[in-house]
């Protein structure tokens, strides 16, 4: 599948969910076209898709969760196949790659405004892992490793608004955020209850096992 490059609010109205991809404007209900709109876009819009069952309900549900961390199908699919031969419940382990991806893990700390910047500012090497310079967006962070914004960073303009924007955000248990200090730390693995309770990974696991 080919990269979006259309309005990404159409993708949350088409999910009926918010996914979050346009970083504070997500947040105000005024500005977010999923909170003032209920409705699917194009011209019918205003009525909703009927309810979906099996492959139609599994591919929707693989659709959804790629654009919500914007990973492209290839490399989804190579996702799915490490948490279906790794250890534990696959759906679970999917959820836990997503989550710990560099550029998911500088969103949620709120260290850029949106994943797509996050995944800019990541390549121009504005971050650094246990003091080291990484530049790979899809990088997968572990247990203990410390992100820390460069010095040279700390005054590019998003980043600095979206760190001082972060106390308004959600906290995530499993990461240790000091947005004075410009760093954070992974305390531990995400488990399934510090995820999106309205993601069925199941159904993306049942999906690619047909
Ligand atoms: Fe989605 Fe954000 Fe647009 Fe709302 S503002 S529809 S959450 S991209």
């Amino acid at each position: 599948m080919a990269k979006y490059i259309g309005p990404k609010c159409r993708l949350c109205r088409t999910e009926g969910k918010q996914l979050f991809l346009k970083g504070e404007r997500c947040f105000l209900r005024d500005k977010c076209a999923v909170l003032r709109r209920q409705s699917a876009p194009g011209m019918h819009g205003g009525k909703r898709r009927n309810k979906m069952t099996g492959y139609g309900e599994q591919l929707r549900e693989k659709q959804k969760i790629k654009k919500m961390y914007g990973v492209l199908e290839k490399q989804f699919r190579l996702y799915v196949e490490r948490a279906t031969s790794a250890k534990g419940v696959s759906g679970t382990v999917l959820l836990q790659l997503l989550e710990r991806r560099f550029d998911n893990v500088i969103t949620r700390a709120s260290f850029a405004p949106s994943r797509s910047a996050a995944r800019q500012l990541i390549t121009h090497g504005h971050y650094k892992i246990n003091g080291k310079k990484v530049d790979v967006p899809s990088y997968i962070l572990k247990p203990n490793d410390v992100v820390e914004v460069s010095e040279k960073a700390k005054s590019i303009l998003p980043i600095k608004s979206s760190i001082e924007n972060a106390a308004k955000r959600n906290r995530y248990e499993w990461l240790e955020i000091e947005p004075d200090k410009f760093k954070l730390q992974v305390k531990r693995m995400p488990e399934r209850a510090d995820i999106d309770p309205e993601i069925n990974e199941n159904l993306v696991i049942e999906f690619y096992s047909r």
